[in-house]
């Protein structure tokens, strides 16, 4: 197999669109757009077997549960998961850490420590910091040079009070994707919990979390072409059965008596209420989507657009490129030298070039490397040669109207 991103693009309805036929889409690490399968895969569950599962057992109820139980088996694979019981789903990356910091530092001890790093998106340092409130637990983070962690000395902040080190699968600010065979290495002397947050990860490449060795493993669909509104968790079954369960309610339990339950097995036990139906059935459509990609030349291509977008800021004296080239989910972010970066974006805004400015929810990296608001332009497999250059050229125009602007500054202008 091989990969064109130009036929990739066409199953993607959205930009088949009158409106969107000049849009230049760079604002994935956000949100993906949806190829016509999942939103055909929500629309049929719909039209043909919406029913709540688990509670009747009449024809279309029965079908839904399929689906629910065949998306799960889908979900296991693609993570690699032992079994299907290490699958719970939830709403996404933000619900899952909620859960995971719920359950498991309610059974921690006063002065227990929870290791994070200040490349965490704030999903993965809020919940941290409101159970570390309630438990008295103390919240450390990896040693960092400037803002940027250095996994490699991960090791400084690991002591037998260690409990849990929940660390990024992938920056969604700048886009680091650290070398977790590394943080495995270094974690491995310890008796702790590793929970890696793979929002970022699962869009550019093959998920396994057997090979990763983590505990957990935390993903929005939304990233991945799938749905917004689902995700899972993935969990070692001997840690999801130790855990008590977070939410209470309908589905996740056995027997409800007049003071106490007993709760469902795995993995219904974490699935309280009625779960999106319709959402799960988009997930699956998702999996199978990426399931026929040549994922190797999807990256490849992904990667060969990153590094060129990172080439070229990096030689123009007219930016300041924050995010580095190497070991990067296809993330740019960076800050113009004359002007300000919200300026820019409304810029690339009245030109349909789609890019996110601020701080991208990383609030902490933002402020410990001192750069607080940053341009982000994020990459997908169906973006172009096309979608780069007319970027680089709008880039070009801004800097060459600034410059004008200010009068009497050189105008370092070139053609992309
Ligand atoms: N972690 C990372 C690295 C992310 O990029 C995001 C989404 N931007 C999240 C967690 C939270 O994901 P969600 O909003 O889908 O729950």
């Amino acid at each position: 197999m091989s990969f064109s991103a130009e036929q990739f693009k066409k199953q993607f309805p959205l930009f088949a669109q009158e409106e969107n036929a000049g849009l230049v889409y760079l604002d994935n690490a956000a949100t993906t757009q949806k190829p016509l399968s999942v939103i055909n895969a929500m629309r049929d569950y719909y039209i043909h077997s919406s029913a709540n599962t688990h509670r009747s057992s009449h024809r279309l109820a029965r079908r839904s549960t399929e689906m629910v139980e065949q998306v799960r088996n889908e979900t296991k694979q693609f993570v690699n998961a032992v079994s299907a019981k290490e699958i719970i789903f939830c709403r996404g990356a933000t619900e899952a850490l909620n859960l995971l910091a719920h359950c498991l530092c309610s059974e921690l001890q006063p002065g227990d420590e929870i290791v994070i790093s200040t490349a965490e998106h704030h999903a993965n340092i809020v919940p941290w910091q409101m159970m570390a409130k309630r438990h008295n637990l103390i919240l450390r983070y990896v040693p960092h040079s400037a803002g940027i962690p250095q996994f490699d000395r991960l090791g400084e902040v690991l002591n037998d009070r260690t409990r849990v080190v929940s660390l990024t699968g992938g920056s969604n600010s700048i886009g680091l994707r650290p070398d977790l065979s590394l943080i495995r290495k270094l974690l491995r002397p310890w008796q702790l919990i590793w929970i890696v947050d793979g929002a970022q990860l699962a869009a550019h490449e093959e998920i396994d979390v057997q090979k990763i060795g983590c505990d957990f493993f935390v993903c929005s669909a939304h990233k991945f072409y799938g749905p917004s509104g689902i995700g899972f968790l993935y969990g070692r079954e001997t840690l999801l059965e130790s855990m008590p369960p977070w939410h209470g309610g309908g589905e996740m339990i056995a027997e409800v008596e007049f003071q106490q339950s007993h709760y469902a097995e795995l993995p219904h036990k974490f699935e309280a209420g009625t779960s999106p139906l319709a959402a799960i059935a988009g997930l699956g459509a998702s999996l199978d989507f990426l399931s026929r990609q040549d994922r190797t030349a999807m990256a490849e291509h992904e990667q060969r657009l990153t590094h060129w977008l990172h080439r070229e800021l990096n030689a123009s004296p007219n930016f300041r490129l924050i995010s580095q080239a190497s070991h990067n989910l296809g993330i740019i972010s960076f800050v113009p030298v004359e002007g300000s970066a919200t300026d820019l974006m409304h810029w690339l805004d009245e030109r349909d070039i789609a890019v996110r400015v601020g701080h991208h929810c990383a609030q902490i990296l933002g402020r410990t490397s001192g750069n607080q608001v940053t341009v982000r332009a994020s990459i997908a497999a169906y973006n172009t040669d096309d979608d780069i250059r007319a970027f680089l050229q709008a880039l070009e125009d801004y800097c060459e109207v600034q410059q004008l602007a200010t009068s009497g500054v050189e105008v370092h202008s070139k053609s992309w």
